[in-house]
């Protein structure tokens, strides 16, 4: 029998991994940097956790979760996404605090029962940002900088920051009415989708991907004219204070998410080179997710961005790809065995080593240190052995020479370092 990932779903091989170690590792730094915490929330939650906050509604929630029944007949959902497991643990663990600002980090798979194609994958990688207990836009302005920065370090180019601020609970139903009626006299002309979407969530349409639908929305009313003076300041301050921080936005007036918690700030970056699934990272401010949980009225602000779309504009894969320091080749039993004791010497001392084990010829062996990528082979034989002195090959420039079995891992240390 032959068998096959899932569909949709993708192993992450070796000669790939660096990338991602990159990408996490530069996010943690910069993370920590900024005082963002760690949290691991479960990969499968109550289903409710998901429908319930992402909305009912919604894409998410309507066609992508996956879903099942456990043997305790509950039901069951894979995340789809961070946010409302995060918001669930923030309220379980009573982490809220009046005096702060509770900032946390995540990543790790996420699963939405998409249809497979480029850059769309049905179990995939996201990392994101939270941060619990302020309104200040300067937490805004934050989180935005911290995605442009991350995405800067690992090097993305051609990126558009796309800003919008969608309105609060007082000023968003007034234009959520004023597109409902808009679109209610052009249902004709919108696809089927959206014409349930008006029906329940009006806004959704702005999303569609439809070119009869997009041509209908180009003329619809914008949220610009319906904002509140709260939310009008709101949006001046954070983009006064991106500003400050020298990060360029482009602002969207439809630019909505496609998840039903968000109120204000609202963003997304897209890169060019990425075809449909153009869009890297995505975010905004959620201040009523963590009542909805049940807990005290706390707003918040993060975003979420899809690795795999991330990785693959990350260049220079050479730079990435693992390569011991020492390849060590032996000729013989004896040599084996003094070859396998060096090999973990070298090891001990956290100078990244291999051999093979299979030994083999001469030949053989030297073909398969070129291949390993090593900076240097050391070559053991019964002669060498017996003379204490083993030959070092630098496999950059074809130099050899001997050096003496007597400190042979600080010899070898010292020059890799030079
Ligand atoms: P899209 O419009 O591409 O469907 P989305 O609005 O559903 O994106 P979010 O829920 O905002 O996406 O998730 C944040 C990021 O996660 C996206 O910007 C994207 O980079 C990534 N992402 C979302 N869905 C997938 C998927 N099925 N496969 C790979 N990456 C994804
Ligand atoms: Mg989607």
């Amino acid at each position: 029998m032959k068998y096959q990932a899932i569909k949709g779903v993708k192993d992450i091989l070796p000669k790939d991994i660096g990338k991602w170690h990159f990408l996490e590792k530069t996010a943690k730094e910069l993370f920590e940097t900024f005082c963002y915490y760690e949290i691991r929330v479960p990969v499968f939650e109550k289903t409710t956790v998901f429908s319930r906050s992402i909305g009912e509604d919604t894409d998410i929630v309507e066609k992508e979760m996956y879903t099942f029944k456990d043997k305790g007949d509950e039901s069951i959902t894979l995340r789809p996404e961070g946010t409302a497991s995060i918001a669930r643990a923030f309220v379980e663990h009573q982490m809220y605090n009046p005096a702060s600002v509770v900032k946390l980090y995540y990543s790790g798979p996420m699963f939405r029962y998409e249809r497979p194609q480029s850059g769309r994958f049905r179990q995939f990688y996201q990392i994101g940002v939270e941060a619990f207990g302020s309104e200040d836009p300067s937490i805004d302005a934050e989180v935005i900088f911290i995605l442009m920065e991350l995405l800067r370090r690992v090097g993305i180019p051609s990126l558009e920051l796309n800003l919008n601020n969608i309105g609060c609970t007082a000023c968003r139903p007034i234009y959520r009415d004023k597109l409902q009626k808009y679109f209610n006299s052009r249902l004709n002309a919108l696809c089927k989708n959206c014409n349930q979407r008006n029906v329940k969530n009006p806004l959704r349409i702005l999303d569609c991907k439809n070119k009869g639908c997009i041509e209908i929305v180009n003329n619809a009313p914008t949220i610009d004219q319906f904002r509140c003076e709260k939310c009008k300041v709101n949006f001046d301050q954070v983009q006064n204070l991106l500003n400050k921080l020298d990060t360029p936005f482009k602002i969207n007036l439809r630019l909505v998410r496609g998840l039903d918690y968000y109120s204000r700030t609202a963003f997304e970056v897209l890169a060019s080179g990425l075809g449909a699934q153009n869009a890297v990272a995505g975010g905004g401010r959620y201040d009523g997710l963590v009542k909805e949980f049940g807990g005290p009225q706390t707003p918040a602000v993060g975003f979420a961005m899809g690795v795999e779309r991330i990785i693959s504009l990350v260049e220079h894969q050479g730079k990435f790809t693992f390569k011991p320091n020492v390849f060590i080749v032996s000729l013989g039993d004896i040599a084996k065995e003094a070859a396998f004791q060096l090999l973990n010497k070298l090891r001990m001392d956290a100078i990244p080593s291999d051999w093979s084990s299979n030994q083999g010829s001469l030949k053989s062996q030297m073909r398969k240190a070129d291949r390993s990528g090593a900076d240097f082979t050391l070559i053991i034989g019964e002669n060498e052995l017996k003379n204490e002195k083993l030959i070092l090959r630098n496999m950059q420039t074809s130099q050899q020479e001997e050096i003496p079995l007597k400190n042979i891992v600080e010899s070898v240390k010292s020059r890799i370092k030079s």
